[in-house]
């Protein structure tokens, strides 16, 4: 491992949702300083009932491996511990005699509140503790309206945040890493047991997925030279490959969006797929906006926000819900979502916003359950992206899709998978079923003969169901 540099500055670098070396602004500045002892802590006390979901552990785990291995490569190595992350640190920088700690800003209240805690603290012990920022493009309290409040409508927002960007500045990759003189004690990576073993359920995730920083570099690579282009015009059809997948790897890190905004620019210029470049660019901008909301509208996961909805009559049918989570509904583009989400831990977006309005608007389940599904099955939970996601599904939401509008998940599946191509992959019981009947498979002469279940709801009466509990709730503010 790399010596001491002449100054005796021991930084510790606590690796959080950042989990790379390149454009990360914090171990950059760590390295520049002096002695670098990189940290993640595991710490599912503080987050509360956000704390990581099962899928979420099992990238983390494989996440981590890479970023210790990465580390090693420069003559570092990443220390483990598990715990209340503000007792870890303060015992960390008594043991390395530690004179800065560095982080990367995450955006979650709970996060912020820890921090906050926690860089008071250091401060009355003389430690500097200095945060940066890799995980957005523009700092939430940064973006303003004319009349100086948050957004809460995204095209003005996207406007102006992507306004003067340009080509925007990355921190360099450390060349080596020094590391401090002696290293403290880290866990042991499989003893934190992120991994699912009995039944292992996780099975189907490792061909898909390849989590680190390399495996991240990849995808977007490989989406660039071959969807770009087709990306404005496919992004909505489930059958085909036409999205990045980069919402894990963007997540925990292992990629920042400043990388990808260059990246997908100079591609775009390269081979003239400006459009697609733009769309893209704009679906990056709406999970900037995601965290602006929840930075600005911090109970956004919990309660709604559009306060008329805390008047709505919700289903708690467990029974419902259980046939939703299982693709048990007897519509087969829910399904199929709902299929994919367990066996490969992600589901394409135009599903997602299937499934979740047939949760909300169909079987009148509140939409935090469906969200605590999604937090525990998702690959990329996140809790911005999550909980704007769902609220804007509900039309609970800032800028969400009106309440009325309600997905007919016949007519989604026929547009967006019009073959059927998707949904014979994750519901086998249909794979012998022509392509008319695919997503009405009920009307197909010989339905009778399947092991697939009848729709457990009529989407008529489902519809009339939905509108009369909108039409009960109050009228809304003006927000
Ligand atoms: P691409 O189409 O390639 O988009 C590029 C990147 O832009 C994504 O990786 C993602 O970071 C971001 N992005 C794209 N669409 C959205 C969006 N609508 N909102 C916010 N960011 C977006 N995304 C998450 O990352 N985590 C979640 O927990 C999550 N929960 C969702 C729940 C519901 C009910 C819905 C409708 C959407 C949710 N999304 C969530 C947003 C979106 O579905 C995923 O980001 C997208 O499907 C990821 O696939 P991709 O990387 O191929 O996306």
């Amino acid at each position: 491992m790399a010596s001491l540099p002449s100054s005796d500055s021991v930084v510790i670098i606590w690796f959080r949702q950042d989990l790379r070396l390149a454009d990360n602004p914090a171990l950059a500045a760590a390295v520049r300083k002096g002695a670098v002892v990189p940290v993640f802590v595991l710490d599912d006390e503080t987050p509360g009932a956000w704390a990581r979901g099962g899928a979420s552990r099992w990238w983390l785990h494989h996440s981590l491996a890479a970023l210790d291995a990465d580390l090693r490569a420069k003559g570092s190595a990443l220390v483990l511990r598990r715990g209340s992350a503000a007792e870890v640190i303060a015992a960390l920088v008594k043991e390395t005699g530690a004179t800065d700690v560095h982080w990367n800003r995450q955006y979650e209240p709970w996060a912020i509140a820890r921090d906050t805690r926690i860089k008071d603290a250091l401060k009355a012990k003389g430690v500097r503790a200095e945060s940066f920022n890799a995980s957005l493009l523009r700092e939430p309290w940064e973006m303003k309206t004319g009349a100086g409040g948050p957004y809460r409508v995204f095209t003005p927002f996207w406007r102006a945040a992507r306004e003067g960007l340009g080509t925007v500045e990355l921190a360099p990759v450390p060349k080596t890493i020094t590391a401090p003189s002696s290293w403290p004690r880290s866990d042991s990576l499989t003893s934190w047991k992120l991994l699912p073993t009995s039944p292992n359920w996780a099975a189907g995730f490792s061909p898909l997925w390849t989590p680190g920083e390399k495996g991240a570099q990849v995808r977007l690579k490989a989406f660039l030279s071959n969807a770009l282009g087709r990306y404005a015009a496919e992004r909505d059809r489930p059958d085909v490959e036409a999205t990045s997948r980069l919402s894990p790897h963007l997540h925990f890190g292992e990629i920042g969006p400043r990388q990808v905004w260059r990246a997908t620019l100079a591609s775009a210029q390269l081979s003239g797929t400006e459009s697609g470049g733009d769309k893209f660019l704009s679906e990056v901008g709406w999970r900037e906006f995601s965290y602006h909301l929840l930075y600005h509208f911090p109970h956004l996961p919990e309660r709604n926000y559009r306060a008329q909805f805390d008047a709505f009559p919700w289903h708690d049918d467990e029974a419902a819900f259980r046939r939703w989570t299982r693709g048990q509904t007897g519509y087969p583009i829910v399904d199929a979502g709902m299929r994919e989400l367990w066996a490969t831990g992600t589901m394409h977006n135009r599903v997602r916003m299937v499934t979740a309005s047939f949760l909300i608007k169909h079987l009148l389940v509140h939409w935090k359950k469906g969200e605590a599904w999604f937090w525990d099955t998702l690959l990329d939970a996140d809790l911005a992206s999550n909980s704007a996601s769902w609220q804007w599904v509900a039309g609970s939401g800032a800028d969400a899709a009106p309440y009325f509008r309600i997905f007919n998940p016949v007519m989604q599946g026929e547009k967006f998978d019009p073959d059927g191509t998707y949904v014979r992959r994750w519901v086998p019981e249909l794979k012998d079923c022509p392509a008319t009947f695919i997503h009405r498979p009920w009307e197909w002469p010989e339905f009778t003969t399947l092991k697939y279940p009848a729709p457990m709801v009529d989407h008529g009466v489902a519809r009339a169901c939905a509108l009369a509990a909108f039409a009960s709730l109050p009228k809304a503010e003006a927000s």
